[in-house]
């Protein structure tokens, strides 16, 4: 996708292709698989005979952030699809959003959310999506987001089982963690007792509770917060080389 796209810009192009998802013409085959999503948006309309008339009926074209779950690339999509290429690898990606309220036993990777909710019960499988948010059981398999993992009230789990850059823990959730436990931004609206490290930024909301040992760059706690713990609070230090010390 060109860097220069104006990203807040609905621009004509992606609001015929929302139309014409949203109201197929009869008689046309079912709309074309959402395999060209990625299309830049500035590229010629395919078939404007089809679309045009159509125009009055606008819809606003969902926009989706979607981080490849197989490469990492960060980029956008324009539209109702659930399904897209990845610009960088190719790879065929989901973004679907996923519930579960029963038990599951397989894998799904989406660059969507997975939810596994109170009556949810992960048996076995992966799940993986940008943001995954459990407050079921995980019995088995695991569970990793490629953003934010949010376990909530109610959620049963093994910490070596659920893996992300991002921690949030919900409002009314109560964590005891074993082992070290290391993050990049951890947000807690409910109570976490753990010996965490953040490479990023500490958030204690208002209701939330942090305790055990700290070590973070960066730490906040809103009015409302508490924090009873053993902190280390500082920026990065620069790893000296051995050998390298000035004299
Ligand atoms: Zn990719």
């Amino acid at each position: 996708m060109p860097k220069n796209r104006k990203v807040n810009t609905l621009d004509s192009y992606a609001t015929i292709r929302a139309v014409a998802r949203t109201k197929p013409v009869p008689g046309s085959p079912p709309s074309a698989p959402a395999a060209d999503e990625a299309t830049p948006a500035d590229a010629p309309p395919t078939d404007p005979q089809k679309t045009g008339a159509r125009v009055a009926r606008t819809t606003v074209p969902v926009k989706h952030h979607i981080e490849c779950y197989e490469c990492g690339y960060k980029f956008q999509v324009h539209g109702r699809a659930t399904t897209t290429h990845c610009p960088k690898c190719r790879v065929l990606l989901d973004f679907k959003d996923h519930l579960i309220d029963s038990e599951w036993v397989e894998t799904i990777k989406t660059a969507g959310t997975i939810r596994l909710t109170a009556t949810g019960v992960l048996k076995s499988g992966d799940l993986i999506g940008a943001e995954v948010i459990i407050e079921g059981i995980i019995e088995g398999g695991r569970a990793r987001a490629l953003r934010t993992i949010e376990l909530g009230a109610g959620a049963i789990f093994s910490e070596k089982a659920v893996s992300a850059p991002d921690l949030r823990i919900a409002p009314g959730a109560e964590f005891k963690f074993k082992q070290d436990t290391k993050y990049r931004n951890v947000e807690i609206f409910g109570t976490l007792h753990a010996k965490l490290e953040s490479t990023g930024i500490i958030t204690v909301r208002p209701g939330g509770l942090l305790s055990g040992e700290v070590q973070a760059q960066h730490l906040v706690v809103e009015d409302g917060g508490g924090l009873k713990a053993m902190l280390r609070i500082a920026p990065k230090l620069e790893a000296v080389p051995e050998g390298q010390e000035t004299a």
